[in-house]
């Protein structure tokens, strides 16, 4: 029995080796991809509802691996974020949506909103207010044209260093958007302390309109609630013409999704936005 036991610890042992192993490995391979110039924004347009114009875009970050292809975020952010590549990553991202938006700006496209994810860790560690300053400054994008998106776990985890942050970023001039709302585990109280300019609503209470009774009074009470606290609704994931017809009949103001568009690179998006335009 006694060996069987030995077994068992070398056996786990040996797999959390391995598994450490692997995330330094990824660890590796994500920062020399970073330093390489392997990551690729793509833009998502956000459209105003009442008008049906383009106002704005997300931007996301893909890894262009030279073996493997275009890999999403969703294989890499939590590894990044776990062993604090998100903070070279998050950086890279922040430079170059300035950047791409500034170029817009001098190529004479509308004014666009640019949303940028913070991640959690990002937006907790280092001076990240100090920073996108200094992004702003050396780009020239002005600041009322940033919108940093940030989760609720971001905010409640040091609230007070979240509170703070977020004054900071008002005080800058650039907007705040909550990310993925109603999938924390928030106290709606908070919306009353931060200072928030957007609610994303998350793309699952989307899935289910305009049929689902428990979406529709979800989807409907973040708009009204949003509204009254005065800023504004934007939906993410609308892919039917149904769900988007919903959304404008309750007001919301924006929307995000396949129904306009997937996420693009900079150059199919900068034609979207021509195309929009001349309609
Ligand atoms: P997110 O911030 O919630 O971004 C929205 C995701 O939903 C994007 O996936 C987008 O492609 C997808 N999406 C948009 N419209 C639709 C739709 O109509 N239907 C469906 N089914 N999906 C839609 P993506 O680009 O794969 O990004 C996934 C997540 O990775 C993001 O979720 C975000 O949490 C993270 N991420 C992406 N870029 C960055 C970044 O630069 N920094 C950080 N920290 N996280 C990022
Ligand atoms: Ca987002
Ligand atoms: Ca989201
Ligand atoms: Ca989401």
């Amino acid at each position: 029995a006694k060996s069987d036991g030995r077994a068992t610890y070398r056996y786990f042992s040996d797999e959390m080796t391995s598994r450490a192993r692997e995330r330094i490995e990824v660890e590796t391979r994500l920062r020399r991809a970073v330093a390489a110039g392997q990551l690729v924004l793509y833009f998502q347009p956000q459209v105003d509802i009442a008008s049906g114009c383009i106002v704005g875009a997300e931007a996301l970050v893909r890894w262009n691996d030279p073996d493997e292809g275009l890999i999403p975020p969703a294989r890499f952010i939590p590894v990044a974020e776990a062993t604090g590549v998100i903070g070279e990553i998050g950086d890279w991202v922040l430079v170059e949506a300035c950047r791409q938006g500034q170029r817009w700006r001098d190529e004479g496209l509308p004014p666009l909103t640019l949303a940028v994810n913070v991640s959690p860790r990002q937006f907790l560690l280092g001076d990240m207010v100090g920073r996108i300053a200094e992004v702003l400054e050396e780009t020239g994008f002005p600041a009322q044209n940033l919108e940093l998106e940030v989760t609720e776990g971001a905010l409640m985890e040091r609230e007070q260093d979240g509170l703070q942050a977020l004054r900071r970023l008002r005080a800058l001039g650039a907007r705040i958007a909550i990310d993925d709302f109603g999938t924390g585990y928030s106290s709606l109280a908070y919306l009353k302390r931060f200072p928030l300019d957007v609610l994303k609503i998350d793309r699952s209470f989307i899935t289910g309109l305009p049929d689902d009774a428990d979406d529709v009074a979800i989807s409907a009470t973040i708009i009204a609630m949003g509204h009254s606290l005065g800023v504004e609704v934007l939906a993410e994931g609308v892919e039917t013409p149904e769900q988007l017809a919903f959304l404008r009949g309750k007001g919301c103001d924006r929307f995000q999704g396949y129904l306009c568009s997937r996420p693009v690179p900079a150059g199919e998006f900068a034609a979207l936005l021509r195309a929009n335009v001349q309609q």
